[in-house]
């Protein structure tokens, strides 16, 4: 628990802050990345993992960068689904932009992870490689089928870009729900410097659901996956769609998470620069207690929430990280 009375049951953590994707929300068209030498082996990611689920993390979402494009990842999922096996961790998920996906969604059922999200911010293949620079929609999109055909349940996870899909969401949804899935919609947030300015890309939520409440009847709804979307429930499509708002309205005081780099910084807030090393810890000794130390001293000094702002005024993001970092 930490000093605000928050029981920290989810962790984040970034196998990679490499990808093949350059969102343009997300990262600079030139990026440089972390040294290989300074990332966490798969066998040291799964001890920091452990030991987080020793001290009461249920929910374990591996992400990055692009964590399928991390080196024999599956080796962590492998290793990792022991603690589903033994009831010790309620989930085991991901979070991808779905181009390796098709490859191992198999193998992913297998190992017991039940959900994954995939990050799709437009239907149109021209605008999908504007905005992912490198991406190419038709292979997201077969990956998608194959992660259903293999059981896993798909999550569309959509950033809203003004004057880039704000006139596509109700496509979003009708191909979400036509497909069972949810929809989730999350506000573009200032985080690392992406060479375009972010009040040009930020779309406020409250905008989409005004608009949308013209054309659906959005009904409340109390559904929750441990993370920090509200949700409603589209009575016209009979769908979920998923609103995260840390712009438009603070959800800091719910926050039940921390993120692990893939060079072992625990951050405790995606907003804040606060962090504590655990790589360290890990290689300095064989034995877990130092790291546990680590661990209760970052949960200790977990901030309150982030204060993130977009307006013309304010040139620098607020964090000088970017999302790929600290993992999204
Ligand atoms: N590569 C994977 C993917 O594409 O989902 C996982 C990492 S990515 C950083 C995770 C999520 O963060 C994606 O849905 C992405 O759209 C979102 N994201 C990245 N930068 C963001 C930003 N500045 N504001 C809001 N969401 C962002």
């Amino acid at each position: 628990m930490d000093p605000f009375g928050r029981h920290i049951t989810y962790l984040r953590v970034s196998v990679t802050d490499r990808c093949n994707f350059r969102c343009v929300y997300c990262m600079a068209e030139q990026m440089t990345f972390l040294p290989r030498k300074d990332l966490l082996t798969l066998g040291e990611l799964d001890r920091v993992c452990s030991a987080f689920i020793r001290r009461g993390v249920r929910k374990l979402r591996v992400t990055g960068g692009e964590p399928l494009v991390r080196k024999n990842i599956m080796q962590l999922f492998k290793t990792l689904s022991r603690h589903l096996d033994s009831g010790d961790l309620e989930e085991l998920t991901l979070t991808t932009n779905g181009s390796e996906l098709g490859k191992h969604a198999e193998d992913l059922a297998a190992l017991g992870v039940r959900r994954v999200n995939v990050s799709i911010d437009t239907l149109d293949p021209q605008k999908f490689k504007e905005v992912t620079r490198w991406g190419e929609l038709e292979v997201v999109l077969d990956s998608i089928a194959k992660a259903e055909a293999a059981g896993l349940q798909v999550k569309i996870n959509a950033v809203a870009l003004k004057g880039v899909n704000e006139n596509e969401i109700e496509d979003l949804i009708g191909f979400a729900h036509g497909r069972g899935a949810d929809l989730t919609l999350i506000e573009a947030m200032p985080l690392g410097d992406v060479g375009q300015s972010r009040v040009d890309q930020y779309l406020p939520l409250s905008v989409v659901r005004e608009r949308l409440m013209e054309r659906f009847t959005l009904e409340e709804s109390s559904y929750r996956t441990g993370g920090p979307a509200r949700y409603v429930r589209i009575k016209e499509t009979g769908g979920r769609l998923g609103f995260i708002t840390p712009m438009t309205h603070n959800f800091c005081e719910s926050c039940n998470r921390v993120r692990l780099t893939c060079t072992g910084t625990l951050y405790m807030c995606l907003g804040q620069e606060d962090a504590v090393d655990l790589r360290f810890p890990v290689r300095a000794s064989a034995d877990d207690a130092l790291l546990d130390t680590a661990i209760e001293r970052a949960i200790a000094s977990k901030p309150k929430g982030h204060d993130f702002i977009i307006d013309r005024s304010t040139t620098q993001p607020s964090v000088g990280r970017h999302m790929n970092t600290t993992g999204g």
